[in-house]
């Protein structure tokens, strides 16, 4: 049988460190589809509009199948979607592109804050599934994990050292309940005293290979002494921020079981058929 030859790919800035394609192309392997993930690599200055405009217009054509974007092209490309799911409207930034196959529209969808969400799960103890949750990052990733901490009823600081960035972020939330999302400077203010923190999530690319040694932990603050610690970066598997984390007795995770889910959804858009959850994770642990 003549089966099609699937075409998906990541939108990007350097992608010399992504793990996308090995998830993806292995998943579909094991489904035994015939298909590539490709890489396109699109610098931030002249032409990129040109050319995220050319990527989107491949989708509608169906040309390609689907698509995720990352750094620095997730919020930048918003404009030249037909269409934004409800998550990635509150959020304002997109990492999986698909057509609606009904209305024929190309739509943007975030799925980083539902597969943080599902991942964060196996690091709460029942009975911790909301209270104050201190967000390290203002950038792409923090707002998808602010959006999904906030949706789920949790309070949320978002210390970044861009303090305008972490403003912007809280004011972006837009329907919370006033108080729900305050901002906070990382390299100016303390850490408000009488505040107990359950969770602390680390949403800046400190750490992140080549930087292994960086934390985004301020040197003057003290590590709470109950909270869990999300870091989203893996890679290493190990940052400096949890190593730290852990000698103070805190539980912590990384991020490879965000990324694992955060593919197996963008799949599910393009397939419409059950992510190889299993594989897609042995993949990553291997690679
Ligand atoms: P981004 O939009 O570029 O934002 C990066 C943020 O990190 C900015 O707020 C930046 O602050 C801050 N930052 C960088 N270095 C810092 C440092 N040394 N100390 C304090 N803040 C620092 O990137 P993103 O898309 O949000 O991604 C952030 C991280 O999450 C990356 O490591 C990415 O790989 C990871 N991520 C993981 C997953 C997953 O599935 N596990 C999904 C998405 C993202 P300035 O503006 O001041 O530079």
């Amino acid at each position: 049988m003549n089966t099609p030859n699937i075409q998906l790919g990541l939108i990007g800035y350097p992608l010399e460190h992504t793990y996308s394609k090995l998830l993806h192309e292995q998943a579909l392997q094991s489904l035994g589809y015939r298909g590539q993930y490709k890489l396109w690599e699109i610098p931030p200055e002249k032409n990129a509009a040109k050319q995220l405009k050319a990527r989107i217009s491949a989708v509608r054509k169906g040309e390609v199948r689907g698509m995720n974007v990352t750094i620095p092209h997730k919020k930048r490309i918003v404009p030249y979607l037909d269409t934004l799911s409800e998550s990635a409207k509150g959020i304002g930034a997109v990492n999986t592109i698909y057509q609606n196959q009904e209305k024929g529209l190309v739509v943007g969808e975030n799925t980083d804050a539902p597969a943080f969400w599902t991942d964060l799960q196996s690091l709460l103890k029942t009975g911790e599934k909301t209270g104050t949750a201190l967000v390290l990052g203002a950038g792409g990733a923090a707002r998808a994990v602010c959006y999904q901490l906030i949706k789920k009823g949790w309070l949320v600081l978002v210390a970044a050292r861009n303090f305008t960035q972490a403003e912007e972020l809280t004011r972006d939330m837009g329907t919370v309940p006033e108080g729900q999302a305050s901002p906070l400077s990382l390299l100016e203010d303390d850490l408000p005293e009488g505040e107990p923190l359950q969770l602390v999530v680390n949403a800046t690319s400190a750490g992140m290979h080549p930087e292994v040694n960086q934390s985004p932990w301020p040197a003057g603050w003290q590590l709470p002494s109950h909270a869990a610690v999300y870091d989203l970066v893996y890679n290493p598997p190990l940052t400096a921020f949890n190593k730290q984390a852990m000698e103070a007795g805190l539980k912590t995770k990384n991020g490879l079981g965000m990324l694992v889910e955060q593919a197996a959804l963008a799949f599910e858009y393009w397939m419409d058929c059950p992510a190889p959850r299993e594989i897609m994770k042995r993949a990553v642990q291997k690679g």
